[in-house]
């Protein structure tokens, strides 16, 4: 039987109408899915039994983390296999109460492994219509990956510009960090930006609070993708709150790869302490075994928020996403609707530490 999780963090989770704004689509596939594409390509490495490959998704540091990515990019290999993936994401934001998400999809990464450009584009609509049908709206965010360079960032460019596919939202930078300066992608965030795009890239989640700055000063960030470095920077930290720049915070993955050594270093408190708006993410969800509302109830059980903070979050959340107005609108009034049923009116909630 079921365990009663009536007027516990759990299902006051559960209820909120969340959003997800940091998760990388090949991150997010599930063992499931991971194990049937590598039996499909029985010469890499990545295990094809379930059991095997959650251990082979034990991470002793963040470079691992990175080798064993690159090990799965090497598995989708075609437009189904793209789009099995944003059905595999949608259905669990759906099952999750996600109601929209800005998904990180690393196109040269794809191409590079034989995708055709065209065949990419078309996939990734095929999923988003797909998704939109399990009631999850998804929006795109196109990023690139670090080591490939400034080169890199202009076939990204080049690639969203051809195909231009719908819900296309933000320009990001993933990938390694250390050795990768965020000034080096200036000239391409600049041009992305001229087209329309916003800024989001990674910084200082391995690295310090100088490269969170670089991501604000040479390439506009509008947000940034982990940024708990700043959490060291107290000017850095009032500077995140006074200008209302928000940092997508992955607790699970930043201990998973060693980001963070330990649940009492993550910076998450102090960050909100600060007045940083801040939202949560799952990053890549597949790969730390975990969903947005899992990240939501460790921010409650390890890391001390209350229900209110938590609600906060949410709200943070829909107000950084890259979305229409009406689409805000809509969403804040889902959120008031379910706070109003699990928190009824004049009352304030009561903390779950
Ligand atoms: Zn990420």
């Amino acid at each position: 039987m079921a365990r009663d999780t009536t007027g516990t963090v759990e299902a006051f989770v559960a209820a909120l109408p969340k959003v997800e704004l940091h998760v990388h689509l090949l991150g997010s596939a599930d063992l499931t899915t991971v194990a049937d594409l590598a039996r499909g390509h029985p010469q890499g490495e990545v295990p094809t039994d379930p059991e095997e490959l959650a251990a082979y998704y034990e991470f002793t540091n963040f470079d691992h983390f990175l080798d064993v990515y690159v090990a799965l990019n090497r598995l989708v290999t075609t437009g189904e296999s793209v789009e099995r993936l944003i059905i595999g994401l949608a259905e669990t934001l759906a099952a999750d109460n996600v109601r929209y998400a800005e998904v990180t999809v690393t196109p040269l990464s794809h191409l590079k492994v034989g995708i055709d450009p065209a065949e990419l584009a078309d996939a990734l609509e095929s999923g988003r219509l797909a998704a939109r049908a399990c009631g999850v709206e998804i929006a795109w965010i196109f990023d690139v990956s670090g080591d490939d360079g400034l080169v890199g960032a202009w076939a990204t460019l080049d690639w969203i510009l051809r195909h231009q596919p719908v819900g296309t939202v933000a320009f990001g930078l993933g990938g390694p960090e250390t050795g990768v300066p965020r000034a080096a992608f200036h000239d391409a965030f600049a041009s992305a930006r001229a087209a329309g795009l916003r800024s989001v890239p990674h910084a200082g989640e391995t690295t310090g609070p100088g490269e969170v700055l670089s991501a604000l000063t040479e390439l506009r960030a509008d947000r940034i993708g982990h940024g708990i470095a700043a959490a060291d920077a107290p000017r850095l930290l009032a500077h995140l709150a006074e200008h209302d720049v928000p940092l997508e915070v992955c607790v699970t993955s930043n201990l998973r790869t060693g980001a963070v050594g330990s649940w009492a270093e993550h910076p998450l408190p102090s960050l909100l302490t600060a007045g940083v708006p801040v939202t949560l993410g799952t990053d890549d969800p597949g790969m730390f075994g975990t969903t947005l509302s899992r990240e939501y109830v460790l921010c409650a059980t390890r890391l001390g928020l209350d229900s209110t903070e938590l609600a906060s979050v949410t709200r943070a959340g829909i107000d950084a996403a890259f979305c229409s107005p009406a689409t805000r609108r809509a969403l804040h009034a889902e959120l008031d609707d379910a706070l109003g049923t699990v928190l009824p009116e004049g009352t304030t909630p009561a903390p779950y530490r």
